[in-house]
């Protein structure tokens, strides 16, 4: 199917953002396509990827936004964050440091982003759970204080992609509407 004759009721903005290397493009792959790679390249040159589904019996378009490997503080431009309503900050939770990263990437995103800015923390390949070293209390616990959306995810084994971007999709949905 494609957009073909099909009535949309809303174009959502959604950036991502965060660390290279977490899983930001193939959590975007997964999710509008359905499909995954082990050996993902660096990002290059794809802007966004558009998936058209309900949400509340209206039809959204969600346009996703991934940053084309200009993973560093402040090399993002405004032009990717303008006219965002969602924001999905994905750190790899088998990595710290980029779960430390996440206050630099939230306080980059609060100074370009819309203030009514919807935000999910992404704790990505919760496949790989040996490895762990970002506990979930953690993440619950900054989400809590910092006001944000939180989940753990698995491009890989597809856990709660869907789950994520829908839970985003509707909490924006339900802000606008
Ligand atoms: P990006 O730089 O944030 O866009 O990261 P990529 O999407 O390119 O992923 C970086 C690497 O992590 C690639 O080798 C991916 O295959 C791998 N990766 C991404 N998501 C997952 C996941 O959920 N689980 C595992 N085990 N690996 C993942
Ligand atoms: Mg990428």
């Amino acid at each position: 199917y494609g957009d073909y004759n099909q009535k949309i009721d809303y174009v959502f903005k959604i950036v991502l953002i965060g660390d290279s290397a977490v899983g930001k493009s193939q959590l975007l792959a997964r999710f509008a396509r359905n499909e995954f790679s082990l050996d993902s390249k660096a990002t290059i040159g794809v802007e966004f990827q558009t998936k058209t589904l309900l949400v509340d019996n209206r039809t959204v378009k969600a346009q996703i936004w991934d940053t084309a490997g200009q993973e560093r503080y402040r090399a993002v431009t405004s032009a990717y964050y303008r006219g965002a309503v969602g924001a999905m900050l994905v750190y790899d939770l088998t990595k710290r440091q980029s779960f430390d990263h996440m206050a630099r990437w939230l306080e980059e995103l609060r100074g370009h982003a819309d203030k009514n800015i919807v935000i999910m923390i992404i704790g990505n390949k919760c496949d790989l759970g040996s490895l762990r070293a970002v506990p979930v209390e953690d993440a619950q616990e900054f989400a809590e204080r910092e006001n944000l959306f939180f989940m753990e995810t698995s491009a890989l084994q597809s856990t709660n992609v869907e789950s994520a971007f829908m839970t985003i999709l509707t909490e924006i949905y339900r802000i606008i509407s």
